[in-house]
Order: C-alpha cells, then structure tokens, then sequence
C-alpha cells in the first residue's frame, strides 16, 4: 500500500508557488494578494481561515482576513464582497463557509468576482470547467487532481466511483476525471444518499472518491484489492486519549481499508492540506492573469 501523502506534496507545490513569487519579486511585479472573510466566531471555520492565511505567509503572498459579525445582513455583506471584487490590489479573495443561516449561501457565490473566485465555485467557472475552457478549478477538486498526477495514477479507462454529489468535491470531480484530459479519461459513476445497492457500486471501483461527511462509511468489504482510495472527508469524531477530546477521521475505515488499497490518502494529511495549496496556486494564476 502506498501512501498518498498531501501533506508533503502541498509543501511541494507551496515551494513551487514561494519560488514564483521570488521571480515575480525579482522583477519589482506586483505580489499575489489573498484576502479571507469569515462571518462569526465558529471555532471550526475560524481554524480553517486561519491556516488559508498562513499559508500565505508561507508563500510570499499578502493576505487581508476580513472579520465580520455574525449580525451582519446580508446586503452588508454584499457590500463588503463589492469593495474586494474593486480593489485592484486584491487578486483573488474567498468567503469561509458556512455563512450564518440568515443569509443565502449561493447569492454571495454569484456576487463574487469570477476572476477572483479563488475557491472556484462561482457558475462562471464552473461553467468553464464542464466546457473544458480554462478557468478556476474547484479548490478540492484541482487538489485530487495533483495528487492523482504526481504519484502518477492515471484514471484513464478505470472505473472511478465518487461518493456525494455536492457542488464543490464530488460533482465537479466526477465532472473532471470524465473528461478528455490529462488526468481524465475515466468511466464515473457519481453516487449519493438515494443510490441503492451502493455496495455493489463500490466494489466496481477502481478509484474510489468518498466525499460524504460521515466518519468511517466506506468499509473494507465495501471495496475491492488494490483499490485506490481518495477520502475527502473531515469528520471530527469523540477520543477521550486526546487533550482535545476529539480527532479527525475521514470518510473510509483507514486502518481496515488501507490494508485492501493499493494507494490511499489519509485523514488528516491527504486532501485537506492540498485544497489550502490549490487556493494558492488559483490566487498565483487569478494574479498572473491579471498582470498578463
Ligand atoms: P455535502 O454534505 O455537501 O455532501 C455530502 C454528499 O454525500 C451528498 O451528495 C449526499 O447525498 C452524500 N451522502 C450522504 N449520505 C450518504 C449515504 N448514506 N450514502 C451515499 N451518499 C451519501 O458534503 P461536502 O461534499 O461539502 O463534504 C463532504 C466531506 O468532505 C465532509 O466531511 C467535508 O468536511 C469534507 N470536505 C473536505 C475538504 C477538504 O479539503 N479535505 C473540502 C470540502 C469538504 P445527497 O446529495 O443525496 O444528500
């Protein structure tokens, strides 16, 4: 069994994006800037934001985290997007999700610049990215992709089943590795909560993507020898041996599964660390485009 290891390769990929920075410093060019709103104090999304803008640091990059409170109507909001989305300093800026009930989730993607939708979520660009046209890539998506591409599995004529269906992991992943491409060329069959007999559908897969959110749901009998695993999830679970009460788990029985996988992520340190990655190489891209 392989490890698929996305910790070391989003250090990688940073080292790659740090030594472009370095080059586009070298040529007195304008540095690549990030900024993050978060809405509330939720402890979990506030993490989150926190490594975004330190990997920042970690790259060269400037980075702005914009802290609103979660009493904030929606149409300020609105308002604060419309600054970032004017600010031509700004190369491309992410909202942390969830946003507080009282506001609508999807105007907020819409209302965001599609040149500067660094998460990539924004239908312009997904657009783009079910045409084949050049784009922003999904975050999590693009990271599957480097990670499937550097430890050089080609999904091409295999069978890759995904588990969950949702706008930014398993739709546009299974989208992706459908498509005439590099890393593409696969058959998908894109599975959800109303599948039935998802057994027999997972045991066909040659690749499996699980991006469910429920801890440990794929089981080793759920899945065939040598299969290769991809699990997105982040499932924080109760473990009283921790001093934090708790751990994460991913959506696969890693200790079961790993010994049928033939390359597997792990959970922490597979997916996770390669989404922050890709939201970086998006905001070089987003920034190079912009300066082009
Ligand atoms: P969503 O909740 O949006 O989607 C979950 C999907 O799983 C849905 O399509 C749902 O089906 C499906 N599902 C739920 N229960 C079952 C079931 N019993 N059988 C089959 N399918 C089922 O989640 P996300 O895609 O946003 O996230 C998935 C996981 O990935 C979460 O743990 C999340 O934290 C993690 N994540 C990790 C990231 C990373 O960088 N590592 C980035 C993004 C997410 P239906 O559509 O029918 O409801």
């Amino acid at each position: 069994m392989i490890l698929i290891d996305g910790k070391l390769t989003s250090q990688i990929i940073k080292e790659e994006i740090a030594n472009s920075v370095a080059t586009i410093k070298k040529k007195n060019g304008k540095i690549p800037h990030l900024a993050a709103i978060i809405v509330g104090e939720d402890p979990a999304s506030k993490i989150y934001v926190n490594h975004k803008v330190k990997a920042c640091a970690q790259v060269g990059f400037n980075s702005t985290l914009i802290e609103l409170p979660i009493d904030i109507t929606e149409e300020q909001l609105l308002d604060e997007l419309e600054i970032l989305n004017k600010d031509t300093d700004i190369d491309g800026f992410i909202v942390q999700l969830p946003l507080p009930d009282h506001i609508d989730e999807q105007k907020v993607i819409m209302a965001v610049n599609p040149k500067k939708d660094i998460d990539g979520f924004h239908p312009v660009n997904i657009g783009k990215m079910t045409l084949e046209l050049p784009g922003i890539l999904p975050a999590t998506p693009y990271g599957i992709l480097e990670l499937l591409e550097r430890y050089k599995i080609e999904p091409s004529g295999k069978h890759v089943v995904v588990v969950g269906r949702s706008h930014i992991v398993g739709r546009p992943i299974s989208i992706l590795l459908s498509q005439k491409r590099e890393t593409g060329n696969a058959t998908v069959t894109l599975a959800h909560s109303r599948t039935k007999n998802l057994k027999e559908i997972t045991l066909q897969a040659d690749i499996l993507v699980a991006a469910i959110g429920k801890a440990n749901f794929i089981t080793a009998d759920m899945v065939k020898n040598d299969v290769i695993i991809i699990d997105v999830g982040t499932n924080s679970i109760p473990d009283t041996s921790r001093k934090s009460g708790h751990r994460l788990v991913g959506d696969v029985d890693f200790e079961r599964v790993s010994k049928k996988a033939s390359y597997i992520t792990p959970v922490p340190g597979g997916v996770g660390p390669m989404t922050i990655a890709m939201l970086l190489k998006n905001t070089l891209t987003a920034a190079q485009k912009k300066e082009a």
